[in-house]
C-alpha cells in the first residue's frame, strides 16, 4: 500500500491560541487562518495529525479525562470548519510532575520524535514526505529527528527578537502561509 504524506501539527500556539496549561474546552480559540491552512493541506492529500505535549496532566493541573474532552471539543470545532484532523497524539508526562504515573522521563515528549513515529506506523505515513509545524524548538527538533521538513510558526504578536529559528526549514506567520508554501494558491 502506498504510504501517505502527513502534516504534524503542534496544538498550542499553532492551531489554537497558547494559553498556559489550557484546562477546559471553553478556553479553545482558533488562531487566525488555522482552519484555512488545515483545509488547504487536506485538499492536497495530506493527513493531519496533531502532536501535543500536555505536561499539565503530570503536573496535576488537569487530568487525562479533561484533556480528552478538550480534544473532542477541538475536533468538533474543526469539523464544523471542514478542517477535521485525522488523529491527535499527546504526551501527558513530565519528569517534574506530581502525579505518580505521569512523573517520568518518557520517550514521547517533544523534542523526542516518538509521537511522530507512532503515528507513522499507525497511519502508514512516509515521514520523508511529511511536515512538522509548530511554534517552539521542541516541535522543530522532533520534526527533524523524524526526518520531516519543519516549519516554525511565529505569530506577529510574539516576533522573536533573537532571530532564533531552531534550524527550521521555513518560518511562517500562520498555517495558511505554511500550506501555501507546499501547495501554492492554486486549487
Ligand atoms: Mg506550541
Ligand atoms: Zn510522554
Amino acid at each position: 500500500m502506498k504510504k501517505k504524506k502527513a502534516v504534524f501539527l503542534d496544538r498550542d500556539g499553532t492551531i489554537v491560541v497558547h494559553i498556559p496549561y489550557l484546562s477546559s474546552p471553553g478556553q479553545l480559540k482558533l488562531l487566525p487562518h488555522a482552519v484555512e491552512g488545515i483545509r488547504l493541506f487536506k485538499d492536497h492529500g495530506y493527513l493531519i495529525i496533531v502532536v501535543t505535549n500536555q505536561s499539565g496532566v503530570a503536573r496535576g493541573y488537569f487530568n487525562e479525562e479533561s484533556l480528552v474532552e478538550i480534544h473532542d471539543k477541538l475536533q468538533k470545532i474543526l469539523i464544523k470548519e471542514k478542517a477535521e484532523v485525522d488523529d491527535i497524539y499527546y504526551c501527558p508526562h513530565h519528569a517534574d510532575g506530581v502525579v505518580g504515573q505521569y512523573k517520568i522521563h518518557c520517550d514521547c515528549r517533544k523534542p523526542r520524535p516518538k509521537m511522530l513515529f507512532d503515528a507513522a506506523k499507525q497511519h502508514n505515513i512516509d515521514l520523508s514526505q511529511s511536515i512538522m509545524i509548530g511554534d517552539s524548538e521542541g516541535d522543530i527538533l522532533a520534526g527533524k529527528e523524524a526526518g520531516c521538513r519543519s516549519i516554525l510558526v511565529i505569530d506577529g504578536n510574539q516576533e522573536r527578537g533573537d532571530g532564533l529559528h531552531f534550524g527550521a526549514d521555513y518560518v511562517v506567520k500562520d498555517l495558511l502561509e505554511a500550506a501555501q508554501l507546499f501547495v501554492g494558491n492554486k486549487k
